[in-house]
């Protein structure tokens, strides 16, 4: 049963700082306060939106910052986005290197490009000792080579996880958990279900992706991260854990992958 008391939920991955946001930014953090959802973490996806990221974080204590190139923003000047991210790392607190990784999708940028591009986003983080937030898009065996020949060792979350058991395993092995979002919500994602149905209870974190992946029942509205919500209670119901207890195990996830949270 819920005791109905607030749960101190974190939704681990939401765009908070996208423009979308710009109007309701206030009501939305007010309501997710509300509603005991009292930990937002905003990634970056370009070097532009350091600064917003950052003064959203300094704006309200619930949100917590990480920086970092997302793959599918690449631009023309890699290397000197990896300076300016280097620099802005030694200047500001952040709980993780993120959004980083690899789109294997269609039309994103060259992959070649996007494996140097994270392989030397993953050294800065381990020079730093900063876990990692992970984009991966039929990437995940990728990901897994680059983490091991690096050998980066200070985890993280895998975003939307939408691999195999096998390699939630191998990574989880790694110091690994993952971003279980809106994709549940759906009764057609039997595969992720099924993963989600198996993974240990030491391996789950929450998201929204917000204004992306909306639940079912919201399809064509932007995202909300207070959606993490229906997100935990997705999880309850197919793992046959209380709402109470996925939210304690999913937030004593999250403050062990990333120690500064
Ligand atoms: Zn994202």
């Amino acid at each position: 049963m819920d005791s109905g008391n607030l749960l101190n939920m974190i939704d681990s991955h939401c765009h908070l700082d996208f423009q979308v946001f710009d109007r309701d930014r206030e009501s939305i953090v007010q309501t997710c306060l509300s509603l005991g959802v009292d930990g937002l973490l905003v990634p970056s996806t370009t070097v532009t939106s350091f600064n917003k990221v950052l003064e959203l974080a300094k704006r309200y204590p619930v949100i917590r910052p990480a920086l970092g190139l997302h793959p599918y923003f690449l631009n023309g000047k890699v290397q000197s986005d990896l300076e300016e991210l280097s620099v802005y790392l030694e200047k500001n607190d952040v709980v993780a290197v993120g959004e980083i990784g690899l789109d294997n999708w269609p039309g994103c940028c060259d992959l070649d490009v996007q494996i140097e591009v994270f392989e030397s986003q993953l050294k800065i983080a381990k020079a730093m000792s900063l876990p990692v937030i992970l984009h991966a898009r039929k990437s995940e065996d990728l990901l897994l080579k680059s983490i091991n020949r690096l050998k980066f060792d200070c985890g993280g979350i895998v975003h939307a996880f939408n691999g195999s058991l096998d390699q939630a395993k191998r990574l989880h092995a790694l110091g690994f958990v993952f971003g279980v979002g809106g994709t549940i919500t759906y009764e057609r994602a039997k595969k992720a279900r099924r993963v989600l149905a198996s993974l240990p209870d030491s391996a789950i974190v929450l998201e929204t992706d917000s204004p992306d992946m909306p639940l079912h029942g919201y399809q064509g509205e932007p995202n909300m991260p207070y959606r993490v919500l229906d997100v935990a209670r997705c999880v309850s119901e197919i793992r046959g854990q209380s709402v109470d207890m996925v939210s304690a195990m999913t937030t004593n996830n999250l403050k062990r992958t990333l120690p500064n949270w």
